[in-house]
């Protein structure tokens, strides 16, 4: 009873939800029509001043294996960290295939690409669980890997039997993270989402789009779950106690409204880092200077990142096309003062100096995540 009541009013809230994003839609106005990258820029130029800083895009997820492909990285001279994501939704498939996958490509990738591994959270409570993880990582490392990803669903997802939300900082993962700091590997954390996953649907944020097609991670109509304070601050807690740990925070380290929260955390942890995969955006929409003095202040604090996909199942051209479009337009915003379209806005680029520009791209992550690049540079 007390179930199916539950399941009614939560069919109901989802309904409201459904309705309110199709009412947001259609209250947009006429003319904000949405600015297509592909029209506006002209990638070569930007593609040229890119390739020539030997870019690294610390965050993709590569699972297909293409000469293509490999030629376009050979072109831009492009490294990549290709991240391998533990989750039970399918998004990439079973680990075992997504792992092997990505393995593929990286040996595909003429030393263009290295491996970051993950481990399955879902099975904690097996006993013998850390040091099991652990034999797998130090197997890992030996084939190459370089970095180890946890994701979201630790902290938003994955409960104890009584009901406790498993966090980033919980005691089971400690032996863990020693052992990933002991063998000087790095940590990539996509810990908690983006403010407006908390929020109403709001057509201007930039995750509008990824809420609609994913409900599930949806906060907003999870009120029950945990609120994303309380989990940055258990990913805080991880970082305090981890002193030896280097981790690089994924999507701007889920602080992306403002740039001053992430400033606090590089004030106080000097082991951390961010990514800006799927987080541009963000800084192009908070204020010009404030996104500008922070990554000149914090400049040895953030990697390049993108997110972008090359799926088993996906066309090589249109990867092709969509890489090189990202990459033009990241270029565009960080290192030249010109006009970039976004949601029938226009965005001056930050024109950052140059020193700045080559750390971004590239310096930080030699630093940050060790053997991304060939020893032999
Ligand atoms: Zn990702």
């Amino acid at each position: 009873m007390k179930s199916n009541f539950k399941k009614l009013i939560s069919v109901i809230f989802v309904s409201a939800v459904a309705v309110s994003f199709l009412a947001a839609r259609f209250a947009l106005p006429r003319f904000t029509v949405q600015a297509h990258p592909a029209q506006s820029i002209a990638p070569r130029e930007e593609l040229r001043a890119f390739a020539a800083i030997e870019p690294i895009d610390t965050h993709v997820h590569a699972f297909k294996s293409d000469p293509e492909f490999t030629d376009l990285m050979s072109r831009l001279r492009l490294h990549l960290l290709d991240i391998c994501v533990a989750d039970n939704h399918g998004i990439y498939g079973e680990l075992a295939t997504e792992l092997a996958r990505a393995q593929g490509f990286v040996a595909s990738s003429q030393g263009h690409a290295r491996l970051c591994v993950t481990f399955d959270p879902y099975s904690f409570q097996r006993k013998g669980y850390s040091q099991d993880i652990i034999k797998q990582l130090r197997q890992e490392f030996a084939d190459g890997a370089i970095a180890v990803k946890i994701w979201k669903n630790i902290g938003m997802e994955i409960k104890t039997p009584d009901g406790r939300y498993v966090m980033p900082d919980d005691p089971i993962f400690e032996p863990i993270y020693r052992a990933i700091a002991a063998e000087n590997k790095t940590l990539v954390a996509h810990v908690a989402e983006p403010s407006s996953c908390w929020q109403p649907p709001n057509p201007d944020s930039p995750d509008y789009d990824y809420y609609k097609e994913n409900p599930q991670w949806y906060m907003y109509l999870h009120p029950d779950h945990p609120r994303k304070e309380v989990i940055l601050a258990a990913r805080d807690h991880l970082l305090a106690e981890n002193p030896k740990l280097r981790v690089v925070g994924a999507h701007l380290g889920s602080m992306e409204t403002d740039v001053d929260e992430i400033a606090k955390r590089f004030d106080r942890y000097p082991n951390f880092a961010v990514d800006t995969a799927a987080r541009m955006e963000y800084l192009m929409i908070q204020p010009r200077d404030k996104v500008r003095n922070f990554l000149i202040k914090y400049q040895d604090r953030v990697v390049y990142g993108t997110d972008l996909e090359f799926l088993n199942d996906e066309s090589t051209a249109d990867a092709l096309k969509e890489w090189k479009e990202t990459y033009a337009r990241d270029w565009k915003f960080l290192s030249t003062d010109e006009k970039l379209p976004y949601k029938g806005r226009q965005i001056e680029g930050l024109n950052l100096p140059e020193p700045v520009v080559r750390r971004i791209f590239h310096d930080n992550a030699v630093r940050w995540i060790p053997g991304i690049t060939p020893p032999s540079k």
